[in-house]
């Protein structure tokens, strides 16, 4: 009888097509030769140190904006969106966050809600990993409740003028644009902001206990004005960043897995390589990594079965169907 795999313990990946294995295929290679050699030390260090030049790659990789259409990008099935992000993270949370960020919630946001020249202006920028875009919704006081947010844009003849702050902005201060949500008097809108806008600032912040290898910037908005063509023109109101929101989530789901399935291949090294004969024989006795294991394959089934079978969100997912959720 052969071993099995320990990436994929009961053999699920029968489950995937062989486009579906190849972008599995190729992102994990990646990850293996980018990332692994170094995330230890960039995690230690609370530093995505090469965040540009991983970007680029990611980008031809087709990585970025993977599950959107047109203005290059990949035109993904939500299965290889979800696969991606599943090794990413299985690689490091930061990595996926990256990814989710970038493609996910600011991508996403200008494809859904941004006129043709915003989506022509930033998108293909964004898809080859040239613009790193991040996505500014959560403030120092407001992170579940949105709806409280203090963050304001007013009219100045055509002109926004934008006064804020945000709060734990993934890619905030390496950001080539910044999709900023601020109340109107027309309700919640969002808001295209070049970095180098006068006014914009983005101090880094440090010392997080967790996505350490991953850059979190605050978002300081003091008198931003903007032209009138700064504004996403088709949404008004929160619909707009939670339907950012439920993007995220889907590739999140998927990562979770990733970093479920590392921490079950650190536990079996570990139950392995022991020097302890205590720490051998407490791993190999406890029935719970098999049950783990059993636990982790149902919730990948279950994720690809939820998106293949377009239980998702009625229509929009699916093996070739590129969007997720919405
Ligand atoms: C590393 C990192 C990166 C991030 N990146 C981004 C980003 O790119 N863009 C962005 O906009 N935001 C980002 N965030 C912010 C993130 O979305 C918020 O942290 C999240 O929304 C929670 O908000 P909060 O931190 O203010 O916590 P709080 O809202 O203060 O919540 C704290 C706790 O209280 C619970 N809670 C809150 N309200 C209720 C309630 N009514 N009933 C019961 N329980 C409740 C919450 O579940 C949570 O456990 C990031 C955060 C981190 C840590």
């Amino acid at each position: 009888m052969s071993r099995p795999d320990p990436r994929d313990p009961l053999g699920l990946d029968g489950l995937f097509d062989a486009e579906e294995l190849a972008v599995r295929d190729t992102v994990r290679a990646w990850c293996d030769d980018r990332v692994q050699p170094h995330i230890a030390d960039w995690f230690e260090r609370g530093e995505l140190p090469q965040v540009r030049e991983l970007a680029r790659e990611l980008g031809t990789l087709g990585a970025l904006g993977m599950h959107l259409e047109g203005y290059g990008c990949a035109g993904a099935s939500a299965v290889q969106y979800g696969l991606a992000c599943l090794e990413l993270e299985a690689a490091d949370s930061g990595l996926r966050s990256l990814v989710s960020v970038q493609g996910s919630l600011a991508m996403y946001a200008i494809h859904r809600w941004g006129s043709e020249e915003q989506k022509q202006r930033w998108l293909p920028g964004m898809a080859a990993g040239e613009i790193i875009g991040c996505f500014g919704l959560t403030e120092p006081d407001h992170g579940s409740d949105p709806a409280s947010m203090r963050t304001r844009a007013k009219r100045e003849g055509s002109d926004w003028v934008l006064d804020g702050r945000k709060m734990w902005i993934t890619n905030g201060s390496v950001a080539g644009v910044a999709v900023v949500w601020a109340q109107t008097d027309e309700g919640v809108r969002g808001f295209l902001v070049p970095a180098g806008t006068p006014g914009l600032s983005a101090p880094e912040i440090k010392h997080k206990a967790s996505l350490r290898a991953s850059v979190t910037a605050e978002l300081v908005l003091d008198g931003v004005r903007l032209p009138a063509d700064a504004v996403l023109p088709e949404v008004r109101g929160l619909k707009g960043p939670l339907s950012c929101l439920n993007q995220a989530r889907y590739g999140i789901v998927w990562g979770a897995l990733g970093a479920a399935r590392s921490c079950l291949e650190a536990a079996r090294e570990y139950s392995i390589t022991a020097s302890s004969s205590a720490a051998r024989s407490a791993a190999s006795s406890s029935p719970r990594p098999s049950w783990r294991t059993c636990r982790w394959s149902s919730t990948r089934a279950c994720c690809w079965r939820c998106t293949w079978g377009g239980g998702w969100t009625p229509g929009r997912c699916g093996r070739n169907r590129s969007a997720t959720a919405s």
